[in-house]
């Protein structure tokens, strides 16, 4: 069997680039939602002094993660921002006094156990720092350790441009140790695989180096064709294991976390400091000087850009994440969040939207899939506005990689499709719900 995808031009620009300090920004604005789940309950109030890596957003569910400041300063004020993905959510607004002074908070967590290490991880507000954004507490906190078999620590980044988890691997490799000796020690974790492609040699290298000095730890150099870094993707490259349909990988006994995540991980266990900023990829064609950047989260975007240089052309569209999968921003206003690896701004001719023509039946969308959808007959059952076709389909499963619409001659928009679509079966399955409890 064989896993499908594409070859994109990787522009791993920055990849040689050493990350570089951003100046602390006079404000920030920290969203108390910057992960899948419930957003977290805002702990403080206008006036209030703040320092690096305080509490300032409780997690407030079973799925949600605790949020901290980034800088030191005062409470601007808490508003309601707008979300890239439209809705609205609570901000903390900090006015910084570029002390950057640590929280008395900050104490090494005492951990022993497996409880105590995902009470940690918790405590740390980390979250999917691929991009996914989920709370990584809920990813590692498996009710019954005897089940997982592998850790995949994905350090595949196979999305153009984006280069943050490179420069990870690059400057970060004793906290990624630090981090597979902790999923050895508390998850038990009998077999550790490295997933990377073979376009980063430098990482490659190293993560070999790395591996040679464990023992339990795998190094698999991978094709670079888009979306290795794909969950799915990425498990049955390296372990030969099928995530059945509407599963999860603890299912097969896997569980994937991104080399990036598990290096923050390991940063907190020595440290105490939480998850206050991030290192992010700054490029794309309207960009003067594409950079790596770290920045406290809760940075505008503005002063990323202006870090490097500003812009060569006026940017037609600008991305959180990198062209294959990320999303517009809709000011350079908006803040860097959590789960941010990369902005990417294009000019105009890099935004261009493609001139989309009739389908011509060539089946490449159905070829080049990675799950085996059929991007062709999802968009003709959303057309007619069939949520039973839409399911049988199987359009839920869709990661939207962009691989349908990347090889489309017809340029047409299929993946963008596949999300409303995904909507629409989302609405037609709750009601079926409703319904059903209604009859009760
Ligand atoms: S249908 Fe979804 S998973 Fe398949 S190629 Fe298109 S976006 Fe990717
Ligand atoms: S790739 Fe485009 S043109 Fe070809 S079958 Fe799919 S939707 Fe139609």
């Amino acid at each position: 069997m064989k896993l499908n995808g594409v070859r994109v031009p990787h522009k791993k620009n920055t990849a040689g680039s050493p990350s570089l300090r951003l100046p602390i920004p006079e404000t920030v604005t920290i969203p108390m939602s910057m992960h899948i789940g419930k957003p977290a309950a805002v702990l403080v109030k206008r006036g209030d002094s703040v320092k690096v890596g305080q509490l300032i957003g409780k997690a407030d569910g079973f799925v949600s993660a605790p949020v901290h400041s980034s800088v030191s300063g005062t409470v601007k004020k808490i508003d309601e921002i707008t979300a890239s993905n439209g809705s609205k959510v609570s901000a903390v607004i900090i006015e910084t006094d570029g002390l950057q002074e640590i929280s008395e908070e900050i104490q090494k967590p005492v951990v022993n156990d497996f409880e105590s290490f995902i009470n940690a991880v918790k405590a740390s507000g980390i979250v999917g720092l691929g991009g996914a954004g989920f709370p990584t507490f809920v990813k590692l906190g498996v009710k019954d350790l005897s089940k997982v078999e592998e850790i995949v620590i994905n350090s595949a980044e196979c999305e153009p441009y984006i280069t943050s988890d490179t420069r990870t691997m690059l400057e970060k490799t004793e906290y990624i140790s630090k981090g597979i000796d902790a999923l050895q020690k508390y998850m038990q974790a009998k077999r550790i695989i490295i997933g990377i492609e073979n376009n980063k040699k430098e990482c490659v290298q190293k993560m070999q180096e790395l591996a040679s000095q464990k023992s339990g730890v795998e190094v698999h150099v991978l094709p670079s064709i888009y979306p290795q870094g794909g969950e799915k993707v990425l498990i049955y490259n390296t372990t030969k294991k099928i995530v059945p349909k509407g599963g999860l990988p603890l299912d097969v006994g896997v569980i994937v976390i991104n080399c990036t995540t598990l290096a923050e991980i390991a940063k907190y266990l020595e440290t105490g400091m939480p998850l206050v900023e991030k290192c992010i990829t700054v490029d794309g064609s309207a960009v003067r000087e594409p950079k790596n950047v770290v920045a406290p989260i809760g940075t505008p975007l503005t002063k990323l850009f202006d870090f490097c240089s500003g812009f060569k052309s006026e940017p037609e569209k600008v991305l959180y994440g990198g062209p294959m999968m990320g999303i517009a921003v809709p000011s350079l206003d908006e803040p860097v969040l959590k789960n941010t690896n990369a902005v990417i701004a294009m000019d105009k001719n890099e935004a261009k939207p493609p001139k989309v023509t009739p389908c011509i039946n060539c089946g490449a969308c159905l070829n080049h899939c990675p799950l085996k959808l059929d991007p062709r007959e999802i968009a003709r059952a959303y057309k007619r506005n069939s949520a039973e076709d839409l399911q049988m389909l199987c359009v839920d499963l869709c990661m939207e990689c962009g691989c349908c619409s990347y090889v489309c001659p017809a340029k047409r928009p299929l993946v963008q499709t596949n999300k409303l679509a995904k909507a629409k079966l989302r609405e037609y399955v709750n009601s079926k719900k409703a319904e059903g409890e209604g009859k009760k």
